[in-house]
């Protein structure tokens, strides 16, 4: 017999099973006050071999925490995620389980938000084509035109934590904030110097366009044609936000007709193999590292380890 197999749980039990890297400070945290296992790239059935004698367990975008494994956790009161999007969790399940799921939504706000200004300047300035050019030998200084942001309009779609932040750094640059959100965003809008507006407002007058809402059934492509339509032709849509916001079939199609311009962190499939939009000019792309940081991963891991300690402790 295991050892496992012989362990009878007494109810005041701290065990942490950590199945992602998480950053070192977080670990210690949790180290502090819990019996602490890390085990990363367990496949789903050998999760379900684990998870039995373990009160808590932290995931990141990965792995997913299925029904399986919440049925094999008998001992299980808090699952964690270091990080924002839940859709690896099965949280309504394991809420129906009486189990709490906590996560870090404001770990990354200001490293997105800094990432939306590397994007928006690369596309200014086109920094990558004359990042390319040059490796290759050109000095193409006449076809770089770029253009400033000081006076320009910047569109906000979605004014939460990272949209509300954007306002303030546009801000700092000059630029005009418009602002749209379907909640009331008056008072997070009068702090920081941006008109709240319509979305057609947003659309029809910003030159620069971020997206900042949740994936949703009602926000899956929020971004199609009717609404490149009515943007500039010269505007720059950027999307950190999620795949599939943006309809890339459409926005492959302005881009052909050489309207609009775009800057994508974010994927409707991750990573886009074979997609057309990797084969157009007027795109930058990123592989959805906007909020890869050492900051917003060291924020993520203290956080969820003091809000997993705080739930076992409830
Ligand atoms: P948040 O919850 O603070 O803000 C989202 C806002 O969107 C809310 O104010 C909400 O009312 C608004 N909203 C919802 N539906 C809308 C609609 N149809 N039209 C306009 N507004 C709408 O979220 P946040 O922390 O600012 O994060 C925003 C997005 O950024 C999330 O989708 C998140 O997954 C994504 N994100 C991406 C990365 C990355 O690495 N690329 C990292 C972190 C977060």
């Amino acid at each position: 017999m295991t050892t496992a197999s012989l362990w009878v749980p007494t109810g005041d039990e701290m065990n942490v099973l950590v199945l992602a890297k998480i950053h070192p400070d977080g670990v210690a945290l949790l180290r502090e006050k819990c019996d602490v296992e890390v085990k990363t790239g367990l496949s789903e059935e050998e999760i379900v071999q684990e998870i039995r004698e373990f009160n808590a367990v932290i995931v990141r975008s990965k792995p997913a925490i299925t029904q399986k494994i919440i049925d094999a956790g008998v001992n299980l009161r808090v699952i964690g995620r270091a990080g924002v999007g839940l859709d690896n969790v099965d949280v309504k399940y394991a809420e129906s389980k009486g189990i709490t799921v906590v996560n870090t939504p404001g770990a990354s706000t200001e490293s997105v938000a800094e990432h939306v200004f590397a994007l928006l300047l690369s596309k200014a300035r086109d920094i990558p084509r004359a990042d390319r050019a040059m490796r290759e030998g050109r000095w193409i200084k006449k076809e770089l035109m770029g253009t400033e942001l000081k006076g320009k309009t910047f569109g906000i779609i979605g004014f939460g934590r990272i949209g509300s932040r954007l306002g303030e750094i546009a801000a700092a640059f000059g630029m005009k904030v418009l602002a749209y959100d379907v909640i009331d965003i008056s008072e997070r809008a009068r702090e920081v110097g941006a008109e709240v507006c319509t979305m057609d407002s947003v659309l029809n007058q910003s030159d620069f366009i971020t997206l900042h809402v949740p994936l949703l059934p009602s926000t899956r492509n929020l971004i199609s044609e009717k609404e490149i339509e009515k943007m500039k032709p010269e505007a720059v849509i950027i999307n950190t936000a999620r795949g599939g916001v943006v309809d890339e079939k459409a926005l492959h199609k302005a881009l052909s007709e050489n309207r609009i311009h775009a800057a994508l962190d974010v994927f409707e499939e991750e990573p886009p193999t074979g997609s057309p939009l990797l084969t157009m000019d007027n795109i930058v792309f990123t592989p959805h590292i906007a909020g890869s940081t050492e900051e917003a991963q060291e924020r993520a891991g203290t956080e969820i380890a003091q809000k997993v300690v705080e739930a076992l402790t409830q």
